[in-house]
C-alpha cells in the first residue's frame, strides 16, 4: 500500500513549479533544447470563466514565438470553449482532449514535428496535466491555478492533489514552498 501510494505520488510529480506561466524562464527552456510547449487553458493560461487571452498571455505567446518556441494548447474543455479562446491567437489547439490520456500530447507534438524531449507541458492539475505529460516522459511544469473557483470535479481533484503535495513534502520529494 505505501509503495504503491508512493509510486504513484512520484507520477504526479512536476518536474518544475512555477508561480505562473511568466515565471517560465525562455533562456532556462533553450539550455534544455526545448522547442515547443504543450500547455493547458483554464487555469494556466487564464481564469477557467475569462473567454478572451489577457495582453499578459499575448505578450507570452509573443516571447515564445520571438524565441522560436511552439505552444499548443491541449485542453480537457469544450470545442466552443477552446475555440474561442485560442484561434484569434493564430496558436494550434486541441479541445476535449481526456488528459492525463495519452493521444492528445502526441497529436501536438506530432504536428508541431518535434519530439518529447524537446517539449514542456505546462498545467495546473496534478491528475490531468502533470500525470499526463509525466506518464509519456515530458519535462512537466506546475503552476500555481489563476482562479480557484472551480466546478465539482476540479475542486474533487484539487482535494487529491493536496493529498499528494502533502505526500510529496512529508516524503522529502519536493523542497518547493506550500503554495495552497
Ligand atoms: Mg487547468
Amino acid at each position: 500500500m505505501f509503495w504503491r501510494c508512493l509510486r504513484l505520488i512520484k507520477k504526479v510529480m512536476p518536474s518544475q513549479f512555477v508561480e505562473t506561466i511568466h515565471d517560465i524562464d525562455i533562456e532556462e527552456l533553450r539550455a534544455k533544447n526545448i522547442r515547443a510547449i504543450i500547455t493547458d487553458l483554464d487555469n494556466t493560461l487564464v481564469e477557467w470563466h475569462r473567454p478572451q487571452a489577457t495582453p499578459e498571455v499575448l505578450a507570452w505567446l509573443s516571447r515564445m514565438r520571438e524565441a522560436g518556441i511552439q505552444v499548443t494548447v491541449v485542453s480537457n474543455n469544450n470545442q466552443e470553449r477552446v475555440l474561442r479562446f485560442c484561434e484569434p491567437l493564430g496558436i494550434r489547439f486541441i479541445w476535449a482532449a481526456r488528459k492525463p490520456l495519452n493521444r492528445a500530447f502526441l497529436r501536438a507534438i506530432r504536428e508541431m514535428d518535434v519530439r518529447i524531449e524537446e517539449t514542456v507541458v505546462i498545467g495546473d492539475q496534478l491528475f490531468t496535466d502533470i500525470l499526463g505529460g509525466n506518464l509519456l516522459g515530458f519535462h512537466t511544469i506546475l503552476v500555481v491555478p489563476v482562479a480557484s473557483t472551480d466546478g465539482f470535479w476540479t475542486r474533487f481533484n484539487r482535494r487529491m492533489e493536496r493529498i499528494a503535495l502533502y505526500w510529496m513534502r512529508r516524503k522529502g520529494l519536493i523542497t518547493w514552498k506550500n503554495h495552497s
